[in-house]
């Protein structure tokens, strides 16, 4: 499989204005890395001030990074594009959001919500050809009778079925990428798996790659091939899935999984024990931005910011992994 999203050291920094000069810049994500392979689903998983939200919106293009390549497909996308480039790129990477109510226009009815992308992107214009096209993505995505959904109003449906209709007008272009944001973090537990089961489904007839935002360790192992762990606006740990949550090497990632996330909130902050907050990311120092909560802390690490250690086909950064420390290591295997 080859890369179809690939970021190289990206960073955000958003400016802090005192009496109109910029004084200060908050961190949102530095040095960010990673690539993402067609039909893939990669989750990012971190607290709330992870940089897990900027991400995606660089990648929409909403923020134009402050440093760093973004690549789609090969084609450098982070830069400046031609109105023209910029609608067939958001017609390729779409995105669905965390709360399906705000994100649906609550005077219009479904149809109506559904009718613009194709009108918009796929140049239809035919209004039976249109009203087709809804019924079939309304299918896909399960909201049978179409019919019955499409005279319906945002406020008339569930959340479930709310976020069925976003996942709906997102796959209605046929997007390579969808970037979702906390698709599943608004809806009741029961709800949560049928939303999961549809996006794995999409995936698996439409070759669709993810990038999957949550804070929910638990939904990230159920749907993802691999997992990337930020804190504080950096990437803490990257590997498989299934590997990184069985033997998590990060101190946080470990911290994350003892957390035992509850359905419903995600992480148990109770459990974590040496919890703190995520620190300041007004001009962070150089250090680990783990460290104030990290009781592997060393000397080093309040001094220095670990690079990425690669080990086998995963990413750690953190001290502990570098070559003269590596047989001094504890892998969790709680
Ligand atoms: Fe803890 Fe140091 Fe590793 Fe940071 S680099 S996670 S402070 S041991």
């Amino acid at each position: 499989m080859n890369d179809f999203l690939k970021l190289e050291g990206v960073s955000m920094h958003f400016p802090i204005r005192k009496f109109g000069k910029r004084t200060r810049y908050v961190h949102a994500m530095d040095d960010v890395s990673f690539s993402l392979k067609k039909g893939e689903i990669l989750s990012l998983v971190g607290e709330s001030g992870s940089g897990k939200t900027t991400t995606a919106r660089v990648i929409a293009k909403v923020y134009t990074p402050t440093s760093g390549n973004v690549f789609v497909n090969g084609n450098l996308v982070s830069k400046k594009m031609h109105t023209s480039k910029l609608k067939e790129y958001r017609q390729r990477v779409q995105m669905i959001f965390q709360d399906p109510f705000s994100s649906l226009n609550p005077t219009k009815r479904v149809r109506s919500i559904l009718s613009r992308p194709f009108v918009l992107y796929k140049s239809m214009s035919n209004s039976k050809e249109i009203r087709q096209a809804e019924r079939d993505v309304l299918e896909v995505v399960g909201l049978t009778p179409t019919d019955f959904y499409l005279d319906k109003f945002p406020h008339e449906l569930s959340g479930g079925q709310r976020q069925r209709v976003g996942i709906a007008r997102a796959i209605s272009v046929e997007p390579d990428l969808i970037l979702a944001d906390e698709p599943t973090s608004m809806l009741d537990v029961s709800i949560r798996l049928s939303i999961m089961n549809t996006l794995l489904k999409l995936k698996e007839e439409r070759n669709i790659s993810y990038l999957y935002i949550t804070h929910d360790l638990a939904g990230a192992r159920y749907v993802s091939d691999r997992i990337i762990v930020m804190y504080a606006g950096m990437i803490m740990e990257i590997g498989p899935a299934e590997e990184l949550i069985q033997h998590p090497l990060h101190p946080y990632t470990q911290l994350l999984k003892r957390a035992a996330p509850s359905p419903e909130t995600g992480f148990n902050k109770k459990k974590l024990g040496y919890v703190g907050e995520v620190p300041s990311l007004i001009s962070p120092p150089k250090a680990c931005r783990f460290s104030p909560r990290c009781p592997f802390a060393m000397e080093k690490c309040s001094k220095e910011i670990p690079p990425l250690y690669e080990i086998g086909d995963r990413k750690v950064r953190c001290f502990l992994y570098e070559k003269s420390n590596q047989e001094n290591v504890r892998f969790d295997e709680s």
